[in-house]
């Protein structure tokens, strides 16, 4: 660039182009929010965050950042009953480890409750609102269907005086749970039933993990969600199509207060194919102990694939990938692992292990020699170097490197097949040793090629194939956790009538080894991601303790002789 050409104004690159960043553009253009653009991300702390989160937390803050606006993290806590610290915290962590800053701007809808209840009051005196002594069971009855209009309560039309009294009594105790309730008066013949004088207020003499006892009636979720938008001066409410239907109250609300009013945009949710994306579904899972937790690596809470060693990059690069449309669909978790194996490719350094071992032996190594082999840490950056990784006669390759009847595309040892060590020498297969009783084979015996050192033969001959290795008497043990999916079924929620999700639950959805690994991980740093040659991606699971390493397999490498395998046992 030329030194005179001052430099462009910091902007954030522009972000993927969709319907809702169509229309900030255009509400840029009219001027409708003179220029702002507002977003927040609203969890209720009733769980922990999960991959479908992570959609709208992009979206949310990915469109503020381009457009140089602000994003708020509210806690939407109205619900006393589901919501806990624990969760309030682990969401502000996960927010934050994916990569967004919402600065000073950390609010809790129950930090409205004061201003939530002076508008009810306000609903009431303008002839908006009511209190009414039908029971949830009676509301319900009376709410009629789709084609036929609801019933009006009895106590619609009390006078201002009588619900003014009857709330204050509400708000100060006299009443139990589920007596009464405030109701927008609307319309109980609207089309929409949503319109059909909704509750706003519940009484829940119940403890609130921020408020205590000092409430004992709750906003409901309609009431409490639109307000808090509107003290936050939101521009641009950004959230799932299931409350599509109940954006007509929302304006209602805003409109009957005149307050400020944001815009509801509504979007499709993240699904997932063979995975689960629901809080309720996931706090089960954790509950039965068919997991091990909330930050289980199976689970697609952010904990978990976190621990898993997904790495924020690759579930942002995920979620600019998929879209936001305005009609459900499911997305192919392959998608996301495509992701998380892109960004690993970058970052991961190379390592050798052998997860099923099995003995192999160099007949014509010299006995006692070791001998130090240049290894690279990651062909895709050399500023991270070489190591060194030791050779000796007794080495371990894995299990799947051996048949000693190979099947037509087998290229990889066999008896009489010469093929490469990883940064070591050509040996061939001179015989396998195996156990009588089992007939199972319990070691290999190969010669090498000493003027092949370092993958390379003199005279050109190649080979087809490259196993990696490792030397046995250098080798560590380490504990392997190797993830599959966590459901059978590409939809986890397909069941039987009366048969719950859990049936569809892979028994088989981890598996535990003892692996073998080369020895420069003898001391690895928890979170620490590597790939473990022709394996996968592995990382250091926090259960790793001096001289006991754990691993969890990432995600693993695309492998194209088992693909073959399982084509040709389909056929
Ligand atoms: P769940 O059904 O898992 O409990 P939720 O919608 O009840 O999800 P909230 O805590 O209310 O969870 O969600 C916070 C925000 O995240 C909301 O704006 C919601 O629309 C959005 N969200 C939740 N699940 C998804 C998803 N699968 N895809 C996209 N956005 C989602
Ligand atoms: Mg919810």
């Amino acid at each position: 660039m030329n030194p005179e050409t001052p430099a462009p104004p910091a902007a954030a690159p522009p972000g993927p182009s969709n319907f809702i960043r169509d229309i900030i553009l255009d509400d840029l253009k009219t001027n409708k929010f003179q220029g702002r653009v507002h977003t927040r991300f609203p969890p209720e702390p009733n769980g922990y965050l999960h991959i479908g989160h992570a959609k709208s937390i992009c979206l949310n803050f990915g469109l503020a950042n381009e457009f140089g606006g602000k994003t708020n993290l509210r806690f939407d806590d109205t619900n006393p009953c589901k919501e806990e610290t624990e969760y309030v915290e682990s969401i502000i962590d996960n927010v934050r480890w994916l990569g967004f800053d919402w600065e000073d701007r950390l609010y809790y809808a129950s930090d409205y409750f004061g201003q939530l209840y002076e508008w009810a009051v306000q609903l009431i005196k303008s002839g908006n609102a009511y209190v009414c002594d039908l029971s949830s069971e009676e509301v319900r009855k009376t709410r009629g269907t789709l084609t036929e209009p609801g019933k009006e309560s009895p106590y619609r039309n009390r006078s201002v005086e009588e619900n003014l009294d009857l709330f204050a009594r509400m708000k100060a105790g006299e009443f139990p749970d589920g007596s009464r309730t405030l109701r927008a008066k609307i319309d109980m013949a609207a089309a929409n039933l949503n319109l059909r004088d909704p509750v706003m207020y519940r009484i829940l003499h119940a403890e609130h993990h921020r408020t205590g006892d000092e409430w004992c009636i709750y906003p409901m979720y309609d009431f409490a969600h639109g307000e808090s938008d509107s003290i936050e001066r939101i521009t641009h409410s950004i959230c799932t199509l299931e409350f599509e239907d109940h954006r007509p109250l929302y304006d209602w609300y805003v409109e009957a207060l005149g307050i400020y009013h944001p815009q509801q945009i509504e979007f499709d949710r993240l699904n997932l194919t063979y995975t689960l994306l629901s809080k309720r579904k996931l706090l089960t899972l954790v509950q039965d102990g068919h997991v091990r937790g909330w930050d289980d690596p199976r689970m697609p809470t952010l904990s978990g694939i976190r621990r898993r060693g997904y790495t924020p990059e690759a579930l942002r690069n995920f979620c600019g990938s998929i879209g936001v449309s305005k009609t459900n669909g499911s997305i192919e978790l392959s998608l996301l692992e495509h992701h998380v194996r892109e960004d690993l490719n970058k970052r991961a350094l190379r390592v050798m292990a052998v997860l099923k071992p099995l003995k192999l032996i160099i007949d014509n190594y010299p006995e006692g020699q070791v001998e130090e082999m240049d290894a690279v840490n990651n062909p895709e950056d050399a500023s991270a170097g070489t190591r060194k990784v030791p050779f000796s006669k007794v080495l371990y390759i894995e299990q799947d490197d051996f048949r000693e009847d190979p099947p037509k595309q087998f290229f990889r040892l066999s008896p009489g097949r010469e093929v490469r060590l990883r940064y070591g020498y050509f040996v061939t297969c001179a015989g396998v040793v195996k156990d009588p009783a089992t007939c199972e084979i319990t070691e290999i015996h190969c010669t090498y090629d000493p003027a092949t050192r370092g993958g390379n033969a003199p005279d050109g001959r190649k080979v087809k194939s490259t196993i990696h290795w490792v030397s046995a008497q250098h080798a560590i043990d380490a504990e392997v956790r190797i993830y599959d999916n966590l459901f059978l079924k590409e939809d986890p929620n397909e069941t039987e009538p009366g048969e719950p999700f859990t049936v569809n639950l892979n028994p088989k959805s981890l598996e535990i080894v003892t692996g073998k690994l080369e020895p420069s991980l003898a001391h690895v740093q928890q979170g620490g991601l590597y790939q473990f040659e022709r394996l996968g991606y592995f990382c250091v699971d926090p259960d790793t303790a001096p001289g006991k390493p754990v691993f969890n397999r990432t995600v693993a490498l695309r492998d194209t002789w088992a693909k073959i395998e399982k084509r040709e046992k389909a056929k």
